[in-house]
């Protein structure tokens, strides 16, 4: 069976192989029919290496196609290591030793792919950092010319990762909803396939696999808890779409209950976690030492709140005192990350779970992209 995109406001559908990466009526796709228990015969994946393409049944790829080869930077297989020695249940998974440091390279290579397999000429992207960064490396391995539109605080050195890659980046001042806006625009305008890490269903086909891993990794078991952090949400819906496909093939009896958390100064999931609302909170966000997640109206809002209280899960925010305690102390344990990247830690720290809740934590970003 052959998949499709189904808008998941208007249930319109579209082919996969559309260049176009949302329902005309605005709505974000959804890959469909799932088809949970592919990809992860246990027989078959002993035998292959650690990359995200050992899942690769799993994915939406014509039968038999093997561009991935080409395109693969060995992303995905990232190590699962115990941070504090006094905290044996709770173990971090090591995404910011991604090819480009960071967890996006799982989406971007399946973002990339799709970008091929339609045959596009010239790809742009919106990020606030580190979903360009790993386009950009991923569309030059592609041979395709890529643009980049990024929030002119944009730490420089993510902005020299790009460049380096050979993209064209181009700073817009505003909000992230302006950076995504200018985007959307030349995209239109230029007829590039459009690499959204938001919007395109590819790219949660590869944060997938940071569930599947998990289970592999802790012996065809979940931990109860996954601590996660929420912008966007394309590691949250990515995780609960690969646990989700994990229980319906009967390889797991429960999900983990998602701990999703965000900064104080841009919370809206968080908010709307807290007044039981279906809809992201509408806000005026302030300044927060974590750019890759101050996202003020994620597009993807109602799935990622319907999915987390789908796990009996929580939506927690965290100021930037704790996110900078929590990157002092994962540097502490030899764990150098982004402040980004030590949100979910800080939230970990602020849930206080009991001893024996068995807990993952993903470190998304390295330190050295925003050393400051
Ligand atoms: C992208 C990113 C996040 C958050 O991902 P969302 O999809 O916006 O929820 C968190 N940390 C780092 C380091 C990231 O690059
Ligand atoms: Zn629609």
């Amino acid at each position: 069976v052959s998949r499709v995109f189904r808008c998941s406001t208007c249930a319109q559908e579209a082919p996969w192989t559309t260049p176009g990466w949302r329902c005309p009526c605005g709505g974000p796709f959804d890959l469909t029919p799932p088809r949970p228990g592919a990809g992860l015969n246990r027989a078959v994946l002993q035998l292959r290496p650690a990359s995200l393409w050992r899942f690769r049944e799993a994915f939406p790829f014509p039968a038999g196609w093997t561009g991935w080869r080409d395109l693969s930077l060995g992303e995905g297989g990232t190590a699962l290591v115990v941070a504090r020695p006094d905290r044996p249940d709770v173990t971090v998974k090591l995404e910011l030793a991604s090819p480009t440091l960071s967890f996006k390279d799982r989406g971007a290579v399946m973002l990339i792919a799709r970008a091929t397999l339609v045959g596009a000429s010239h790809v742009v992207v919106d990020s606030s950092g580190n979903a360009g960064t790993a386009v950009a490396a991923y569309a030059a391995r592609a041979g395709l010319p890529c643009r980049v539109f990024v929030p002119s605080t944009t730490s420089p050195t993510k902005v020299a990762q790009m460049v380096a890659h050979g993209a064209d980046v181009v700073p817009v001042n505003g909000g992230r909803a302006a950076v995504a806006a200018a985007a959307e625009a030349n995209a239109v305008a230029t007829g590039a396939f459009y690499a959204s890490h938001v919007y395109d269903p590819f790219f949660f086909e590869g944060t997938k696999t940071f569930a599947f891993e998990i289970w592999e990794q802790m012996g065809h078991q979940v931990p109860d808890v996954v601590a996660l952090p929420v912008g966007n949400g394309t590691l949250v819906l990515g995780c609960a779409l690969g646990f989700a496909e994990l229980a319906a093939a009967g390889a797991i009896s429960q999900v983990p209950r998602i701990l999703a958390v965000q900064s104080l100064g841009c919370p809206p999931l968080a908010l709307a976690f807290a007044e039981e609302s279906d809809e992201p909170a509408e806000l005026e966000a302030s300044p927060t030492v974590a750019e890759g997640i101050a996202i003020e109206s994620p597009p993807r809002g109602r799935q990622v709140l319907a999915a987390v209280r789908r796990t009996d899960g929580e939506i927690i925010a965290v100021s930037d005192e704790e996110i900078l305690a929590a990157r002092h102390e994962l540097a502490a344990a030899g764990l150098f990350v982004e402040p980004t990247g030590a949100v979910a830690w800080a939230g970990l720290t602020r849930a206080d779970l009991p001893a024996g809740i068995t807990v993952v934590v993903p470190l998304c970003g390295a330190g050295i992209k925003s050393p400051g």
